[in-house]
């Protein structure tokens, strides 16, 4: 029997290891599908860090954190949870995938959120063949050639500039005139040369071939007028959608109670409404979908686990 079960190994899950295992917690072990790190190692550039004042990726900003965390005990099973259940003895079981189970006293959900599909026409078809939701996994293809980004927030912009340093021009397409993102890095890419801001536009179709991406249907919403940019690749960055199927039980029903939006309702102690489980991060409602507040939600997590597990909450 686990202390503690952890799922998911993004700045949530890892904050919520290193203050479970520092704070006494014995057979604590996070549950990753993957490399632990989370979505932000999929990010360029990370500068808002408070205390790390380098602007770094987003891997090598992640590196140190899993080894703090195992230095102090946490273990790591790269695995897929598909559900928990908790149990008539006030117990929890994790269903894992390859028809294994665990068994825990408490357990910390912080599976984080994934990027949105914009529901394009062709988006689906081309998905690794032209579309990427990755632009420091995938920019490096497009070296010397044009692009377009899809999206007016905080990661359409920032990768937009990042596309910028390696292709030949960015299309950035947005829908509305006005942007989401951080006034900040809209300046810098209203500066920047060959970024070219097609507002006030949508994405009818994505194009392609048996070689993958050759181009993009634009329309402008006012005009109705359509053109076709002709490029190799799109990134579509159109915001992110909670991962929370690990929290619905055989029927598909929530075992907790979640907002209309999927997002997990929690208390100011991390707890949702099922006792002894917590969520952290940018799964919780209201998550500002931070990397400090995914970590501050974690050590918030864990720090209420251990009261539950010691008797002290109530
Ligand atoms: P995540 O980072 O999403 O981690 C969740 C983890 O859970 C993942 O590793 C996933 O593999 C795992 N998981 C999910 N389901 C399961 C399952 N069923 N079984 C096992 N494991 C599972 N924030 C900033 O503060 N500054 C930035 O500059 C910044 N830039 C960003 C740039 C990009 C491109 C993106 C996408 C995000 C950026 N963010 C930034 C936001 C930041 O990355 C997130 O707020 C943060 O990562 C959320 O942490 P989390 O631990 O809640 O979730
Ligand atoms: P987001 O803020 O939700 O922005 C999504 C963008 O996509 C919006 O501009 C939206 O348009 C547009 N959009 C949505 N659906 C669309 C569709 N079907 N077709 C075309 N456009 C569509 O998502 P995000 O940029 O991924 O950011 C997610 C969260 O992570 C935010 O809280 C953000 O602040 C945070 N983040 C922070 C940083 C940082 O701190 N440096 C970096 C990256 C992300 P509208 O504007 O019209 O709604």
């Amino acid at each position: 029997m686990l202390d503690l079960a952890i799922i998911g190994g993004g700045p949530a899950g890892l904050a919520a290891g290193l203050y479970a295992t520092r704070g006494g917690l014995k057979d604590v072990v996070m549950f990753e599908m993957g490399m632990p790190g989370g979505q932000i190692t999929s990010s360029s550039e990370m500068e808002n860090y408070p205390g790390v004042a380098a602007v770094t990726d987003g891997m090598s900003f992640m590196a140190p954190w899993q080894e703090q965390c195992f230095r102090f005990g946490l273990k790591h099973e790269m695995v897929r949870v598909l559900r928990v259940s908790k149990d008539g003895d006030g117990n929890f079981t994790i269903y894992l995938e390859g028809d294994q189970t665990r068994r825990a006293r408490a357990v910390i959900v912080a599976t984080g959120s994934t990027p949105r599909r914009a529901g394009i026409k062709g988006e689906d078809e081309f998905f690794g063949r032209g579309v990427s939701t990755c632009a420091t996994c995938d920019g490096f293809f497009y070296k010397g050639k044009e692009v377009a980004v899809l999206g007016g927030g905080d990661t359409a912009l920032e990768e937009s500039l990042y596309l910028a340093k390696i292709c030949s021009k960015v299309y950035l397409i947005h829908r509305r005139d006005e942007f989401r993102a951080a006034p900040s890095t809209v300046q810098k890419v209203r500066e920047s040369e060959n970024i070219e801001l097609i507002t006030n536009a949508l994405v009818e179709q994505i194009k392609g071939d048996v070689s993958g991406v050759t181009g993009v249907v634009v329309k402008d919403k006012t005009s109705g007028a359509a053109r076709e940019l002709q490029l190799p690749g799109i990134f579509v960055f159109v915001g992110l959608d909670v991962r929370n199927e690990v929290l619905k039980d055989e029927s598909g029903k929530f075992i907790c109670d979640v907002t209309p939006g999927g997002q997990v309702a929690v208390n100011l102690k991390m707890q949702t409404s099922v006792h002894g489980l917590f969520a952290a991060g940018d799964m919780r409602q209201d998550a500002p979908k931070q990397v400090v507040c995914a970590a501050g939600d974690g050590a918030v997590a864990a720090l209420s686990a251990i009261a539950y597990l010691q008797g002290h909450d109530k």
